[in-house]
């Protein structure tokens, strides 16, 4: 028995030196390189860090297809994700997210083909899960045991979900306004968790604060160089899911841009390795006008975004007022060909209405303002009818406010013209 766990171990070693493809990591700003194997929080420069890959070796030795034979979700992209040892991933099942197709609004704005990726599927209701899920696999990989963040919410859900699975201890902060449906799901799934009578960037700054006395990692927004990974899988998983045919346009709804960040990343290594051929998708950063930081740099021609000041929407997982990746999230909308857009409340409010109503998928106020966006890009021109968009719904829209819903009826005395009149 002795003999055949040895076996199965140096088997497991093996596939894992196989399986591990990163070659360096290095500042996204500066490029310069970094070692991997450790801990990393900012770049020397005070950037955020990318993790590099040996593609060619990717490309040589990992067949697209066969991958496809695995089980679907975001482990199935292992070669092109930072995890060395398998025993260090850390899950909860992450579904494959399906593209839902918006018929209604296809018929009635005459697009050719509009669809959803519903990322509301995932563990905790939100794409949040992707990224943490990377980040606290590769701090159990690097044996770090106590980790901390600022949240606006869904965020903080993930990183207390999957820090509970991975035994470790979380502590969160969370300004005075969260909803309180977040702040219990944190405490329900063992987070340490705290309002904070401030802005997201006071919680921040407990975070940095207490550091050295309370012995924490910071796994805020691009301040590790995990997270960026996880969310990059949902551009491998887009690209598998329409067999390697990438769509045209692509609306994220962005606060600290860890997705469109990590899908630009995706589609560039895709292409690299092989994976993927033409042109990529352009990619739209989707904004409320009350927090448009990264619209208004855009528009500027400017690289770096100014801090927004008194942002607000009912968009609460885009009220993200300044962006440490900014000039990611900038060049990679630019190097795409896309645009960055700025949508109001009222918009957003009317597609979070009308989405569930005509097309029966329900969807968060985020996921609502990239559909808001995207009918005025059409209506605009920006964006033609023929080209496949997709749009990202980020979180579940059971999670948020819902318009009330107050009609009665009385059993004894049914009033059956109200009911035709509904
Ligand atoms: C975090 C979040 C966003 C913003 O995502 P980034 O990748 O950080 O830009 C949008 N919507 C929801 C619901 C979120 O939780």
């Amino acid at each position: 028995m002795c003999h055949r766990s040895t076996a199965i171990h140096r088997y497991i070693q093996t596939k894992v030196t196989m399986n591990n493809y990163v070659s360096h990591l290095e500042c996204g700003f500066t490029g310069e390189r970094l070692t991997p194997n450790r801990v990393h929080a900012l770049s020397p420069a005070g950037k955020p860090i990318l993790v590099r890959y040996d593609l060619d070796r990717v490309s040589a030795e990992v067949d697209r297809d066969a991958m496809q034979l695995r089980p679907s979700g975001m482990w199935r992209y292992r070669e092109v994700l930072p995890v060395r040892e398998d025993a260090n991933v850390v899950s909860l099942n992450e579904t494959e997210t399906p593209l839902v197709r918006l018929h209604a609004l296809e018929s009635r704005s005459g697009a050719r083909r509009v669809d959803v990726k519903d990322e509301g599927r995932l563990p905790t209701g939100s794409f949040k899960a992707r990224g943490l899920g990377m980040a606290v696999s590769m701090a159990k990989e690097l044996g770090l045991r106590r980790l901390a963040m600022p949240t606006n919410g869904n965020a903080g859900s993930a990183l207390a979900a999957y820090g509970s699975r991975a035994g470790m201890e979380t502590y969160i902060f969370c300004p005075a306004d969260t909803p309180e449906v977040n702040v219990r799901e944190i405490a329900l799934q063992g987070g340490k968790v705290w309002r904070v009578n401030g802005l997201i960037n006071d919680c921040g700054k407990i975070v940095g604060a207490g550091k050295d006395r309370m012995g924490w990692f910071d796994v805020s927004t691009l301040k590790e160089p995990y997270r960026i990974e996880g969310k990059k899988t949902m551009g491998l998983e887009l690209a598998d899911q329409l067999d390697w045919r990438l769509p045209d346009v692509i609306f994220y709804p962005t606060g600290g841009g860890t997705g469109l960040i990590g899908m630009w990343k995706a589609f560039k290594e895709m292409r690299a390795i092989g994976w993927i051929e033409g042109a990529l998708p352009r990619m739209v950063a989707v904004q409320a006008s009350g927090c448009a930081p990264i619209v208004k740099a855009f528009e500027e021609g400017l690289r770096h975004a100014d801090l927004w000041e008194g942002a607000h929407t009912i968009a609460s997982g885009i009220r993200v007022p300044v962006a440490i990746g900014d000039f990611l999230i900038l060049d990679a909308v630019r190097e795409s060909g896309g645009f960055a857009i700025a949508v109001d409340d009222e918009d957003i409010a009317a597609a979070h209405e009308r989405t569930p109503k005509e097309d029966g998928l329900l969807v968060c106020p985020e996921g609502a303002a990239t559909i808001a966006a995207y009918e005025a890009a059409l209506a605009s021109g920006r964006v033609d009818p023929g080209e496949h968009a997709v749009l990202f719904n980020c979180g579940n829209g059971l999670k948020y406010p819902m318009p009330p819903s107050t009609a009665e009826i009385d059993h004894t005395a049914i009033d059956w013209d109200s009911i035709e009149r509904a």
